[in-house]
């Protein structure tokens, strides 16, 4: 009897225990395998971006590296470096409830550490080729985020498009935020990123000073998509200074970070 009683006890407690926390794990994670093994389950730990939907766009990849840059001997390439942030801002984006499309995908580079990221031409249009030819390349991803757009129900839908600049060796950059021509929404988006940046760097690295600007470009990806969207230039891959942005892992992830959160800005005066 006593040992019924018992055996009642224990089951209904793991009966108890089981549901409870399958629950729970549903609505506190998540996965993502593009983000490597490591980092493929991430926490929600927020709802600030609930009901708002990206377009994450790492530039180039595929048989087209973007730009090149040299550092302590090895190659630098623009598009192992965007793709790195793009999944870091992915990932900061999910963590507060938001969806994300990766346009650019890699099955094998997660989230990766590391100063020299190793250079591939595995990337490709969510699973399709990129062709090396500029305008078949940027018309490519163009129509994929257009053919999501018009099927996600979301009121907020915002593309961005992440890059690394190449200029003369000698010249530091700081980053650059540009929207389409006339756009209103790509303008706001940008400031938002651009100002929480300009806070962020004042914070923790004072003496600094914040170069960082907002402007209108006449680009391919802003001019042809439907989202509003933001491109950016997170630096001059050539110069060394503007590399320790880049090759630093935790100044990647910082930089993600504070993206994501420019982003909840907007989206808190954007989303009625
Ligand atoms: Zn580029």
């Amino acid at each position: 009897m006593q040992m019924k009683k018992l055996l009642l006890a224990v089951l209904s407690f793991i009966v108890f225990l089981f549901p409870l926390s399958a629950q729970e794990q549903k609505k506190q994670s998540g996965k993502e395998p593009l983000f490597g093994k490591a980092m493929a389950s991430y926490p929600i730990v927020s709802n600030e971006l609930s009901g708002a939907c990206f377009y994450l766009v790492g530039g180039h990849g595929g048989p087209d590296p973007g730009a090149i840059g040299t550092y302590n001997g090895h190659k630098l390439h623009e598009d192992e470096y965007a793709y790195d942030i793009v999944l870091r801002l992915g990932r900061e984006l999910l963590m507060r409830g938001a969806k994300v499309h990766f346009i650019i995908q890699d099955k094998k580079d997660g989230i990766r550490n590391g100063s020299v990221l190793k250079n591939s031409k595995r990337e490709t249009c969510m699973g399709k080729e990129i062709p090396l030819d500029q305008v078949a390349r940027l018309k490519q991803r163009s129509l994929k985020i257009d053919e999501l757009y018009r099927k996600d129900k979301s009121v907020y839908k915002r593309a961005v498009f992440v890059h690394i600049d190449s200029r003369s060796q000698g010249k530091q950059t700081d980053v650059y935020f540009y929207h389409a021509p006339g756009s209103k929404q790509g303008k706001r988006l940008a400031d938002r990123m651009k100002n929480t940046l300009a806070t962020k760097y004042k914070k923790h690295q004072p003496g600094r000073g914040f170069k960082g600007t907002v402007s209108e470009r006449n680009l391919y990806v802003l001019r042809n998509t439907q989202p509003a969207g933001v491109y950016l230039e997170l630096g001059n891959i050539r110069n060394s200074r503007d590399q320790q942005r880049l090759v630093l892992e935790n100044n990647r992830q910082a930089l993600a970070k504070w993206l994501a959160e420019g982003i909840v800005a907007d989206y808190k005066v954007g989303k009625k």
